[in-house]
């Protein structure tokens, strides 16, 4: 009783937190007096002048995060290798078809289908636990984001899918970000490929990067089917699809990644939609972020 509190919690993080004096978040510190153990603090302003100071010990949380985490990393990646065997073997069949009835030959284009899609599956899963995984630091490099749309959009444009939506790309800032290219291009073109995945060939897509006031923002609309409201919160969790079963079949990761990427590039991600019109993912990043 009566001694600063900073002198009795010395770590520098909470130091930091008590300093900035803004209590809309909390701080993840080691306990001051019991070894191993991780406490998430969160001051509370009541009254005039008078702090509540809120501790909870988050070891045991921590702990099963990461377990999750390392265990889908783990399993992910041990299934990998197994796969690529398999869908070696898979694409030599294929590429033989002619040796067998078309009934089998049938039945090799499906196994070869299936696992290209586990393939992605795994893939996904491992881009995920990577940006989870707070050991991976957010590169901060320039990245020239005009120049990455305009491949993502070539991309798109001579990729062959049937009842395929026209694409336009429009570049309003030449400017670009400071962040992790690859991340940004993997979340980006998701956004596309959901586009061209949902919309068909009545439809149109536009991508666009463009300058609003002090944010840079990119921007995904279509003119497709569009998202009911009652399924646009869950969205972004992983493995969420709506209607899943019917019609193409996605991962229901791409949106979780895209959430992911944008959380460490301190960007607002905003989905609006409307059934029968279409649907819009805007991107924003704030000014420090600009090169
Ligand atoms: P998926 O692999 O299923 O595409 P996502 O996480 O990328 O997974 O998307 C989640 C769900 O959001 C999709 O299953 C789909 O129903 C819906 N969705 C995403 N993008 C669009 C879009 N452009 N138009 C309509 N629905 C979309």
């Amino acid at each position: 009783i009566g001694q600063p509190i900073g002198n009795l919690i010395r770590s520098p993080n909470f130091a930091r937190y008590l300093h900035a004096a803004d209590f809309g978040g909390t701080v993840g510190i080691p306990s001051p007096i019991t070894e191993n153990t991780l406490l998430e603090i969160r001051i509370v302003p009541y009254g005039e002048d008078l702090r509540l100071l809120l501790a909870q010990d988050v070891t045991q949380l921590r702990f099963m995060e990461r377990v999750r985490t390392d265990f889908v990393a783990n399993v992910s990646h041990e299934l990998r290798t197994p796969l690529t065997v398999i869908r070696g073997y898979i694409e030599s069949l294929v590429d033989h078809a002619d040796q067998f009835s078309d009934a089998h030959a049938r039945t090799f284009r499906r196994i070869e289908e299936q696992t290209l899609r586990m393939q992605t599956l795994i893939d996904d899963l491992l881009t995920l636990t990577r940006l989870e995984t707070a050991s991976h630091p957010i590169p901060r490099r320039p990245v020239d984001i005009p120049a990455m749309l305009h491949t993502v959009y070539m991309e798109a444009l001579e990729q062959s899918i049937e009842d395929k939506p026209t694409l336009h790309l429009q570049i309003d800032t030449t400017e670009g970000l400071i962040g992790g290219e690859q991340e940004l291009r993997s979340a980006f073109s998701n956004l596309v490929q959901n586009a061209l995945k949902y919309c068909g060939h009545n439809d149109s897509v536009t991508l666009r990067w463009y300058r609003k006031g002090d944010r840079l923002c990119f921007e995904v609309s279509d003119t497709g089917p569009g998202i009911a409201p009652q399924y646009l919160p869950r969205l972004t969790e992983r493995f969420y699809r709506v209607e899943a079963g019917r019609g193409p079949g996605g991962t229901g990761l791409g949106l979780a990644i895209v959430k992911h990427v944008m959380a460490r590039h301190d960007a607002e991600f905003r989905i609006a939609s409307e059934v029968g019109k279409g649907s819009t993912f805007t991107c924003c990043f704030g000014t420090h972020t600009v090169e």
